[in-house]
């Protein structure tokens, strides 16, 4: 329900993939096999305005800092589909 109009309504939205670190934990215990340790796990916040629990992927995790830009990808899971995680954003360089 739309917290500010009450509708029931609902439809889909394009999103950028692109956010910033808005919170993080570096998870080492308890280990799933399926994951590699340590798991970078991760609130990202979106261009658009909404958080995402999710993972960090492509650094290591003494450069996760907040506010640090991401953008999206996807990762295969052992049955077939796919999960968005995050990567560093490679910034556009200024001339
Ligand atoms: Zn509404």
């Amino acid at each position: 329900m739309c917290p500010h109009c009450g509708t029931l309504a609902w439809g889909a939205v394009d999103l950028s993939g692109r956010g910033t670190v808005y919170s993080f934990a570096v998870l080492h215990h308890p280990q799933n096999p399926q994951f590699d340790y340590p798991v970078i796990a991760a609130l990202v916040e979106l261009d658009e305005g909404i958080r995402l629990v999710t993972n960090l992927v492509e650094l290591l995790p003494d450069e996760v800092e907040i506010g640090l830009p991401v953008e999206v990808c996807f990762e295969p899971t052992a049955d077939g589909m796919a999960v968005p995680v995050f990567r560093p954003r490679v910034l556009e360089r200024r001339q």
